[in-house]
């Protein structure tokens, strides 16, 4: 027996990391953030210069990174946000993650991450293919959107970048057009998924009704 799994998938900027941080501690259990493995696998490709167009040499780099509650790991050694969330590596992440190769390196690391935390509890998962792809099965699965103007707004007061929301904006639509339109785990939400449009909400409320649908499944089992 174990506990809830509850996937939130979403494109950038619509909230996922605040609310999944957030309801991953009022339930009392994890919280992965997937997108930490893409991030690291990419810092890696960026570090040792390995051609973001070549989908094995990509494989081979992703087979040295874990993801656990804390994190992503690079041959075990621990990798911090500030490395992982430079504009560059966010970037580059986008790119290495359309790759099949090294998604199926990654799909099995963060499938034995959610089990692992499942059986002490519980978790909610993060990232772009949860609901689709990683864990089909999880109890919940929520699928936050929001205006890309607001996303962009949302990315750029986060990061104490107000003066940059250009840059930021078209940084996110690239993104969002690379995470929607690759072939493989494309960006969208799960059929069985709730969809939650967060633009005119604020992040408390998100979290509030993201917290009521984990806690009538917990009283439903
Ligand atoms: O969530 P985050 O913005 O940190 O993810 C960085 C990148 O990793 C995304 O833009 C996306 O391309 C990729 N990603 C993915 N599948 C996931 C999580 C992240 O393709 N489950």
């Amino acid at each position: 027996m174990g506990g809830i799994l509850v996937a939130i998938d979403g494109p950038a900027g619509s909230g996922k990391s605040s609310v999944a941080r957030a309801v991953a501690g009022r339930l009392g259990v994890v919280n992965l953030n997937t997108g930490a493995a893409y991030r690291a696998a990419a810092l890696l490709a960026l570090r040792e210069d390995v051609d973001l167009a070549d989908g094995e040499g990509l494989a081979a780099l992703a087979r040295r990174v874990a993801l656990d509650p804390e994190g992503a790991t690079i041959d075990g050694a621990r990798i911090g946000e500030h490395d992982l969330r430079s504009p560059e590596v966010s970037a580059a992440a986008s790119k290495v993650s359309a790759h099949a190769p090294l998604r199926e390196v990654l799909l099995p690391v963060q499938r034995a991450a959610a089990e692992k935390a499942r059986a002490k509890g519980g978790a909610v998962v993060e990232g772009r293919d949860i609901g689709t792809v990683v864990l089909p099965d999880a109890e919940l699965k929520v699928y936050l959107s929001a205006a890309p103007e607001e996303r962009a707004r949302r990315r750029a007061y986060q990061t104490g970048k107000e003066g940059e929301l250009d840059r930021i904006k078209a940084a996110l639509a690239r993104r969002d057009r690379q995470d929607s339109e690759r072939e493989i785990s494309p960006l969208k939400p799960a059929s069985d998924a709730v969809v939650l449009d967060t633009t005119s909400l604020s992040l408390e409320e998100v979290i509030s009704r993201v917290l009521d649908l984990a806690t009538d499944l917990r009283e439903q089992t």
